[in-house]
């Protein structure tokens, strides 16, 4: 979660951003696992990637897909380069899980488009350059998945204001972010009018189903595991869950491999992902539970401080795993229908 400009951009000069992409727009035309193996080491090192990660997980490979000529050459190139940052403007007040219901409008203008609503809960967005947003561009929120339409919206325009929002950890990492009359040029506009829907769920099928819907308390886990090399005498239940944490990590990183192998060949695997971040979130909040229950079983095991701290940040936090990217009912709903179940 950690927001690094400087860090992102170290990464770009080593080639390591828009991995995937052509090298046509400063990508290094490598395949998705390139990609997974870097996003895995940075987020098992802890390594802050916030500045980059949307951009490079999900918002340029949109942008490939369904930007034009000139998006593409514009935006692309400078993600590449760590740039141009990205963040992701789905959730408004009231409509989180029910997305389709969002109210903020785009109406269209002789000039381009006038913006009016209100997001939430958006990642970055007080240190981003660029909103993906999902908005309606004609009829009503009763019409659902008709009617939506993404824009790319630089945060800069005039009548945008980004107020922070801080979490149970004391951290500002998401902003509600306001459009009162924001003017947007014609090409803000990616992809086709009403095909908004569509497009998002591509997009979602990229965010979920990745590294980082696993190693989310991986640090935790590495601390816990130095801590306990360090002491002499591990007990058994301390071995079996070390056993149990490792081999239930492998059996996620195999399923979520398999998914990253449906994107490689093209396909949406929507239902699949929702799979791997259901369960994936789940260790992730699992991870620190068991952890703080075994310390708690053992009072002659004092933890040192670096895993003291690690494990109160990571509980803090593990609440918003089953959250962002689409919550555990909603996911779960997904998959049962995905199963012919509903
Ligand atoms: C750390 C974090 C980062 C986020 N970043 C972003 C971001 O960058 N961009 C963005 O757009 N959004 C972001 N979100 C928002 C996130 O996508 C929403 O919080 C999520 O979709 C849930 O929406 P909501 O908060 O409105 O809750 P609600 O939809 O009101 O849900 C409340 C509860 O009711 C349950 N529920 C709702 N509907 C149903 C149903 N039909 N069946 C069963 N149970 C149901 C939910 O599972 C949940 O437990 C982020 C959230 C978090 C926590």
């Amino acid at each position: 979660m950690g927001f690094d400009a400087a860090f992102s951009r170290a990464l770009a000069e080593k080639g390591w951003l828009g991995l995937t992409l052509p090298r046509a727009y400063g990508g290094a035309e490598r395949g998705a696992f390139a990609r997974f193996v870097i996003a895995e080491e940075l987020l098992a090192a802890g390594a802050p990637v916030a500045a980059h990660w949307f951009a490079d997980r999900q918002s340029a490979p949109l942008i490939l897909k369904y930007g034009t000529e000139a998006q593409r050459e514009f935006y692309l190139p400078r993600i590449c380069a760590g740039e141009a940052f990205f963040c992701i403007g789905m959730s408004e007040p009231n409509s989180g899980s029910d997305l389709a219901s969002i109210r903020t409008r785009a109406e269209k203008t002789p000039a381009g488009w006038r913006l009016q609503g209100q997001k939430i809960w958006t990642s970055n967005a007080n240190h981003c350059h660029y909103m993906i947003a999902l908005v309606r561009t004609s009829g009503r929120a009763e019409d659902r998945h008709k009617g939506l339409s993404q824009f790319i919206v630089d945060l800069k325009t005039p009548g945008i204001t980004v107020r922070p929002i801080k979490d149970l950890a004391g951290d500002a990492h998401f902003s509600e972010v306001f459009f009162d009359n924001v003017e947007l040029r014609n090409d803000a506009l990616i992809g086709e009018e009403g095909a908004g829907w569509e497009q998002v769920t591509a997009e979602l099928a990229f965010e979920r189903s990745g590294p980082e819907r696993l190693y989310s308390s991986l640090v935790l886990a590495d601390t816990w595991l130095a801590w306990l090399r360090s002491r002499q005498n591990p007990t058994t239940a301390e071995v079996r869950l070390a056993g149990a944490l490792i081999a239930r990590l492998s059996a996620l990183r195999a399923m979520s491999i398999a998914v990253t192998n449906k994107l490689e060949s093209g396909e949406s695997p929507v239902v699949e992902a929702a799979l791997v971040k259901d369960l994936g979130t789940e260790f992730e909040q699992q991870l620190p539970v068991a952890i703080a229950g075994l310390l708690g079983a053992n009072p002659d095991g004092e933890p040192c401080q670096q895993l003291s701290s690690t494990l109160l940040y990571t509980s803090m936090i593990a609440p918003a795993f089953s959250l962002r990217g689409g919550t555990r009912e909603i996911l779960r709903g997904m998959i049962a229908r995905g199963l012919g179940l509903r």
